[in-house]
């Protein structure tokens, strides 16, 4: 099974090229039974012919995958790699790199750290800032929360079990909620003013509590994933300097916007953050999986994270440069997954970054403009980012879903009649619904 097989090697990549080469068709979900029946005895204790589980993934499952990188994907975050990186993302994964530690890893890690640089810089966080990369923005948050957590109990001399809470917006992503539900911190829920939190609604909300003494830190966001808003983050950074908070900014989708300077300004006073979260696989052009995870201190990170074990023992040295990813976050082995981004920066350049996601907000207000123009749409919001949000007049939840389902590929199922319009070809651009 280790030997190199020039067929099989021929046969993936041509699939490769394939892949890079055509421009994939947005795709439909399959159905569960129909999938079971292709699956069905496919692996027992004798092999198959690879070109015959090409085929079967090539035909049978790839098509059920949306293509999020296929230009017709309007919904959820898209996610679209480019060329450089996703070549990269298989060198990655045939050179076995174990990126848990600067003694396995170092030249990898360099170059991970050389990409974290980058966004620190952008960020304008201070020169001893650093982390890691994390599957995801979740995996990202939980780490950096329970950072922020571990110092604060640390700082204030309290028990591993004494009551800390942790001042979010109402608008703050799922996967915060979660993390401190996980880690056992209370939320102190703010809402927000027109869907931001702005630093004189956290300093009321922390005046107007009863005993704001274990509240130890604020998340904010910089891009919400509904409507793309930057919070207040100078407003918020400021009273966080004043009550002693944590500042975290989960910039999982929009810190892309860093690099835009368009929009750049929306991000003032993130260079106080304590802990920041930047999603590469959403708006910089990485394949899946890949989070960067950044500490202003990254003490910290190493005071929370740093697992014990005899058998690690000789990945931690008295020598901060020899930097062990591992320490940074909730997680112990890791796929290198910072690298693809590297070589694709490498390649193209930031102009090139700052070029197509310029290009991506400039869609955005042009999405706009047409909306506003549109009799029958209603525009929800200016977007700020690269979220638009609008509205089909006359229609509800109800009869929107309807005709979404009216679109897509299987038609209508268990739903009564798509709302007035035929049933076309999912992949003809005339399927778009204009005015009834
Ligand atoms: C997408 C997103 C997350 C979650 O990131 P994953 O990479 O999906 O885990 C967290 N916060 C914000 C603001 C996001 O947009």
């Amino acid at each position: 099974m280790h030997s190199y097989d020039p067929a099989l090697t021929d046969l993936v990549l041509g699939a490769l090229r394939d892949r890079l080469l055509n421009r994939p068709a947005l795709n439909h979900p399959g159905e569960a039974d129909k999938l079971d029946r292709v699956l069905a005895g496919l692996i027992g204790p004798d092999g198959n012919d690879p070109a015959e589980v090409l085929r079967l993934w090539t035909e049978q499952l790839a098509p059920t995958a949306i293509a999020v990188d296929s230009p017709r994907f309007l919904s959820f975050v898209p996610a679209a790699p480019t060329q450089a990186a996703a070549l990269f993302d298989m060198l990655v994964s045939c050179s076995s790199i174990q990126g848990v530690s600067w003694l396995l890893a170092s030249g990898p890690i360099a170059a991970e750290n050389q990409v974290l640089r980058l966004l620190a810089d952008l960020a304008g966080m201070p020169r001893s800032a650093g982390g890691c990369f994390v599957p995801g923005g979740s995996a990202g948050n939980l780490s950096a929360l329970v950072t922020a957590r571990d110092t604060a109990r640390l700082r204030r001399s309290l028990g591993p079990y004494d009551r800390v809470r942790f001042a979010v917006s109402d608008q703050a992503h799922s996967s915060i909620g979660n993390a401190l539900r996980i880690i056992g911190v209370q939320p102190l829920v703010i809402p927000a003013e027109d869907h931001r939190l702005t630093g004189p609604a956290l300093r009321t909300a922390l005046r107007a509590d009863a005993d704001p003494s274990d509240i130890i830190g604020v998340a904010a966001t910089a891009g919400t994933t509904n409507a793309g808003i930057v919070d207040d983050l100078a407003g918020i950074a400021s009273v966080a300097r004043d009550f002693d908070l944590w500042l975290h900014v989960d910039g999982a989708y929009g810190g892309a916007g860093l690099l835009a300077p368009s929009v750049r300004h929306r991000y003032d006073g993130i260079e106080h953050a304590d802990s920041l979260v930047i999603d590469p696989h959403k708006w910089l052009f990485a394949p899946f999986d890949c989070a960067a995870l950044l500490y202003r201190d990254p003490r910290t990170a190493r005071a929370a994270h740093t697992q014990d074990a005899s058998y690690l023992d000789a990945l931690h040295t008295d020598d901060d440069a020899q930097w062990n990813p591992s320490d940074y976050a909730h997680h112990l082995s890791r796929r290198a997954r910072g690298l693809p981004l590297w070589f694709s920066l490498a390649v193209h350049g930031t102009r090139a970054y700052t070029k197509a996601i310029e290009n991506a907000l400039t869609l955005a207000r042009d999405a706009a403009a047409i909306i506003r123009s549109a009799p029958h749409l209603e525009l929800v919001r200016e977007p700020e980012l690269s979220a638009v949000l609008f509205r089909r007049i006359g229609w509800t939840p109800r009869t929107t879903r309807d005709g979404q389902l009216a679109f897509s590929p299987a038609g209508p199922r268990s739903s009564p009649r798509p709302v007035g319009r035929a049933r076309r070809s999912p992949d003809s651009p005339s399927s778009i619904p204009g005015p009834a």
